[in-house]
């Protein structure tokens, strides 16, 4: 289980390590990382968070979650602008992760070699319900890994599955409601059956 370390101490995090909430659209990724984030600020630990630049959704400068809870965010073309940015840091948030190439594992490896604590939130799962790299790799050499869940919007059981209603076959299309939607295995696999017959 994981457990909150380091909170509240007030002191330099002396080992680091990498912590991913992952999970569909909807399911709280961002909500949760903006609250293990805003938590190591009231222990008045130096906090950095990132996001992929092509993920304007809400914001440019802010991770907003869909229950519209916000935190300050640098906005990165690349995944090596984080490791110049985040060097004074203890604690590094950085949000939709499965934007960013490979090169992601490298430095979250790095920053938590450097001692500092790595939370990565982002999307376990695209919309085929297939792996979505680079989340699968943070999640095996993460020390703790967090998956949380959304409501199913056909049945209303848990979902872990993000389906695109739509008929795009491009694994990255940003969107909201208008396209995904969080659904339990059963009824995504319909809804997947449903789409393939028309
Ligand atoms: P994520 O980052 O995983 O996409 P967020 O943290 O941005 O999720 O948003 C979670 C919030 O989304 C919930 O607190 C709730 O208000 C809202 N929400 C909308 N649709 C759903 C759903 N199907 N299941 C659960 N929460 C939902
Ligand atoms: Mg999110």
């Amino acid at each position: 289980m994981f457990v909150e370390r380091n909170i509240g101490s007030g002191h330099l995090v002396s080992k680091g390590w990498i912590e991913v909430v992952a999970g569909s659209m909807f399911s709280g990724k961002t909500e949760e990382l903006i609250r293990r984030l805003n938590r190591a600020l009231i222990a008045q630990q130096s906090v950095e968070i990132f996001k992929p630049a092509v993920d304007k959704r809400y914001s440019k400068t802010k991770v907003v979650s869909h229950n519209n809870s916000k935190i300050t965010s640098t906005p990165v073309g690349f995944v090596r602008d984080i490791l110049l940015q985040a060097s004074h840091c203890e604690v590094v948030g950085i949000d939709e992760a499965q934007f960013f190439d490979d090169g992601i594992v490298e430095v979250a490896n790095q920053l938590a070699n450097e001692g500092k604590r790595v939370i990565v939130a982002g999307l376990d799962m695209d919309f085929r319900g297939i792996p979505f790299t680079p989340m699968d790799r943070l999640m095996s050499i993460a020390e703790y890994v967090t998956k949380v869940h959304a409501v199913c919007m056909h049945c209303g059981d848990v979902a872990s599955y993000t389906h695109r209603r739509t008929k795009s076959k491009k694994t990255v299309v940003l969107g909201e409601k208008d396209i995904y939607e969080a659904l339990c295995r059963k009824c995504f696999n319909e809804s997947r059956k449903a789409q393939s017959k028309t």
